[in-house]
């Protein structure tokens, strides 16, 4: 589900993302049913956002089932590709690394929070615990 709006930002402004979840909702089996809905939710809450509160937004997307958080490895300053990171120190349900970019000299530290375990049967077949019901993803803002 993809929904434009002819809006832009300022490149320096921080756009925030909304993140709305919905639960305990049956739906139906058929993935061109599923991508409707998904359509229309979309549609429904940009036109709430442009309408009711003058916000516009990029693009409203959505999914259905549980969803995987990545970062990529570039640097949030410049860009560049490949943020080195070292010093990997392992907290609790997580990691932590020391990151640097060669590029621009930013430093930071690299946060992972691991959500899943994967079950193999073989080296080809890995089984997410979350997409298989198995084990629950948790979501948990800043
Ligand atoms: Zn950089």
């Amino acid at each position: 589900m993809e929904h434009e709006e002819a809006a832009t930002h300022d490149s320096e402004e921080q756009a925030d993302e909304l993140v709305i979840r919905v639960s305990g909702a049956a739906l139906p089996d058929g993935e061109q049913e599923r991508e409707t809905i998904l359509q229309d939710l979309g549609r429904q809450v940009g036109r709430i956002l442009s309408e009711n509160h003058g916000i516009h937004a990029d693009s409203v997307t959505g999914d259905v089932g549980p969803q995987y958080t990545q970062i990529g490895d570039g640097c949030p300053v410049c860009g560049h590709s490949c943020v080195e990171l070292r010093d990997y120190t392992y907290t609790g349900n997580g990691a932590t690394a020391s990151a640097f970019c060669p590029e621009c000299e930013w430093a930071g530290t690299a946060i992972y929070r691991l959500i899943d375990y994967e079950a193999h049967r073989s080296e080809d077949d890995w089984r997410s615990a979350v997409a298989s019901d198995r084990n629950s993803a948790h979501y948990h803002g800043y």
